[in-house]
Parts: C-alpha cells; sequence; structure tokens
C-alpha cells in the first residue's frame, strides 16, 4: 500500500485548495498513470533547481538528471526531452540511417499504433508488426523467421527490433529478451526498449530479488540488467514515476550525442529545464519506491473484481487490471456510468484500469463495493449469474487471447 505520509501531498497553504482538490480527483482516476499531479514538495524541490540554458549545455539539473539516469541504467549517456513519444522517435531516428530499412515491432507497440505513424514519417522505415505466438510477448522463435538479411533488392533490410516492457503492464520475460539481444547482435540489428513503464518492471524485479526500493544501488543493479541487451532505451518520467513531464533516452554517447542534434531538429531543446529536470529527479527519488505498493494496490482491484465474478482479461503483473464484467451481466458501459455517478467519481476508460502513486485504497474499495452492488442489484432482478466453467486451460486461453488485442 502507498506509504501513508505524515502531512498530506499537496495542502491549501502551499499548493492552493483548487490543487488539494485535484489531488483527490486524480486519486481516483484510473484512466492512466499519467494522472498524477505534481506534489507541493515535488515543486518547491523544482523552484530551486538551476535556471541554466539547456540546449547551451548549461544547465545543472538538467545534466545531473541525465547523468543519473544514464548510471541507473548502465549506459555510457542519456537525453532529457518532453515526452515518451519524443525519445521513442528519437531513438528510433538515431538508429535507422537510410531506406531501404525495416523495424520489428509488437502489433500492439505503441510506437506505431499510437505515435501517429511517426516511424514512417521521420524515418521512412517500413514496420513489421509481429503477432506473439503465445499471444503475450515476442519471443526468438517468432522473430528470426520475419528477419529481412542479405541483399535480395526485394527486400527491406531489418536494421532494428523494438520491444516494449510492461506491454499492457505485463512483464517482458528478461531471459527471452536476453535471447532476442543475442540474435540482434549476431545480425548487427539494433536493439530499442520503449521502456515507459520499465520502472514498473524494475520495481516488481527489486520485490522479487528481495532488494530495497530506496538504494540508488539497488535500482542501478536491476535496471541495468533489465536495458543491458538493449543499444538504447526510453524511460518515460510522466508515467508511474509522476513527474509532470519529461523521458529519457539511454545509450552510447555516441548515440546520445546524434539524438541531441535530431532532438534540436525535431524542436525539441528546451531551455531553462532545470525546474522540470529537478521535479522528474524527485520522483526518481521518491516515487519510484512507492511503486511496489502501487502494484499491490492492483493485485487488491484484480483480487476483488475477481472475487464478483468478472473476468481478468490479462495477467496483473504491475500496474493495470484489464476486467470485463460481462460474466456477472453487467456491460462495462454501465459500470463506467455508475462510477463517474458516485458523489466522489471514479473514472475509468473501458475494460483497461490503470493504477498509479496517487490511487487511493479508498478508491479501490469503492470500486469493488459498485461492482458488488450493481451485481446484487442484477441477482435481485431474476437474472442469474451466468454459470462459470471451472476450466484452468479455457482461462489460460481467454487470458492469452484477450492481451493479444493490445493497448
Ligand atoms: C505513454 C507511452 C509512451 C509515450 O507517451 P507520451 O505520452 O508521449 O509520453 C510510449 N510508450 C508507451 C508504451 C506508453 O505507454
Amino acid at each position: 500500500m502507498p506509504v501513508p505520509n505524515s502531512k498530506p501531498e499537496i495542502t491549501a497553504e502551499v499548493g492552493g485548495q483548487k490543487n488539494v482538490e485535484a489531488l483527490l480527483k486524480v486519486s481516483r482516476d484510473f484512466r492512466s498513470d499519467t494522472m498524477t499531479i505534481p506534489t507541493d514538495a515535488q515543486l518547491l524541490f523544482a523552484l530551486q533547481a538551476s535556471r541554466g540554458d539547456d540546449v547551451y549545455m548549461e544547465d545543472d539539473a538538467t545534466s545531473s538528471l541525465e547523468r543519473r539516469i544514464a548510471k541507473l541504467a548502465g549506459k555510457e549517456a542519456a537525453l532529457f526531452a518532453v515526452s515518451g513519444t519524443m525519445t521513442n522517435q528519437l531513438s528510433i531516428r538515431t538508429h535507422m540511417k537510410q531506406p531501404p530499412h525495416s523495424i520489428i515491432t509488437d502489433h500492439r507497440a505503441h510506437v506505431h499504433k499510437m505515435e501517429a505513424g511517426g516511424i514512417a514519417m521521420f524515418t521512412q522505415a517500413t514496420t513489421h508488426q509481429l503477432v506473439p505466438s503465445n499471444g503475450i510477448y515476442l519471443t526468438l522463435e517468432d522473430i528470426e523467421p520475419a528477419l529481412v538479411l542479405g541483399t535480395n533488392i526485394h527486400y527491406a533490410p531489418t536494421k532494428l527490433i523494438c520491444l516494449e516492457n510492461t506491454l499492457s503492464g505485463m512483464i517482458f520475460p528478461q531471459d527471452e529478451v536476453v535471447r532476442i539481444g543475442g540474435l540482434a547482435r549476431k545480425h548487427d540489428i539494433g536493439m530499442h526498449l520503449d521502456g515507459a513503464r520499465i520502472w514498473n518492471v524494475a520495481a516488481a524485479e527489486i520485490e522479487r530479488r528481495g532488494l530495497d526500493a530506496r538504494k540508488e544501488e539497488d535500482l542501478e543493479t536491476v535496471l541495468t540488467d533489465l536495458l543491458e541487451p538493449f543499444d538504447s532505451a526510453s524511460l518515460c518520467l510522466s508515467k508511474g514515476i509522476g513527474a509532470p513531464i519529461g523521458s529519457a533516452i539511454v545509450g552510447t554517447k555516441e548515440f546520445i550525442d546524434r539524438a541531441r542534434w535530431f532532438r534540436k531538429a525535431f524542436g525539441g531543446g528546451i531551455r531553462q529545464s532545470g525546474g522540470i529536470a529537478a521535479a522528474a529527479d524527485y520522483a526518481i527519488t521518491h516515487h519510484f519506491p512507492r511503486l511496489a505498493g502501487t502494484h499491490a494496490l492492483a493485485r487488491r482491484l484484480q483480487e476483488g473484481l475477481k472475487e464478483l465474478g468478472c473476468d481478468i482479461l490479462a495477467p496483473v503483473e504491475t500496474n493495470m487490471v484489464f476486467f470485463d464484467p460481462a460474466p456477472i451481466g453487467l456491460t462495462l458501459d454501465s459500470v463506467m456510468a455508475r462510477l463517474k455517478a458516485l458523489p466522489e467519481p471514479i473514472l475509468v476508460m473501458r475494460e483497461r484500469l490503470v493504477v498509479h502513486h496517487q490511487s487511493s485504497p479508498q478508491a479501490v474499495e469503492d470500486f469493488i463495493a459498485v461492482v458488488a452492488e450493481m451485481k446484487k442489484e442484477r441477482e435481485a432482478g431474476g437474472h442469474p449469474e451466468k454459470e462459470q466453467v471451472d476450466d484452468p486451460m479455457l482461462e489460460e486461453g481467454k487470458l492469452r487471447r484477450q492481451a493479444a488485442l493490445g493497448y
């Protein structure tokens, strides 16, 4: 559970009453983990940050954040930019030299589905979107036959493999990442990670290994291992970590120097970026250790909904729960409407529920209570629950099929 604070994160005296109310709203907002807001302490920390010009590379707060993230990631250098879309697209642009060339992604990948067609726009690459045969994550066996190698002029050679971790909240098994990395190296193909939620993977891994999320060196150990197979990675700071803005690329110094050049061309150089860099720095220090609690809250939400008879559509491994209330005779629309009509509304965006570090345990309990109440009403109306088939394989098959939908 999130660590109870001795002091509220936002007070009327420091943050203003409007923002006290905004915090209550986001604590009940399950649409995304972008729905966090900066805390008083975070903005007070930002207030003290250096105010140099980062395009001239004269801002200490930005440079020190970049150095910190590079070290945590076990890479030579890092580059701060405004969004995860920008850091993915800058990375991909930096990898790709000149057509003909192509990129392998999962068919659900954010880089090709959710970034406004940026890959085609900025690199002229063809994207090969693969469907994982296990329904959840790509394997070496999926990727190897799809590689375009050699000099046959009909084809666009594979220059980059892009993976995503987490994808729909699911953790990419690291031994498979390592195998894919080996394949890429063998053929001199680049490896990029869309690690928008790699912090969540790191938090889960720290827990699994019995390490301490508050220790910089423990985070470094885990993140370095996770990113070792990649030439570059994009790490969002405004998702689970809860920075107001920002994302970072990590890679070799040469790669980052080149990406910095493209960032300028994209119009993405920021002048006095110290305040936002400091807010992100604060978030790594103070919010990262809360992710384990976030994940526990997601598990509680999953258990509550499952106990009531809802389908859980994908494995809950970090901060996302995909649910379907159809087995208890409810529609998503009706559940969403009832949650929104509460005196203190709960917001959801269809079947994907995202828990973040400011989600409140109370919101999770209220959510479960609403579904329980609706289920009871439904039963009282003489519509018995649909018969449940108790077959683990059926359940597993459903999970895999549903996970393939992607978000
Ligand atoms: C959110 C997200 C991004 C980047 O999004 P921005 O809104 O541009 O910061 C990239 N990849 C994944 C998987 C994401 O969830």
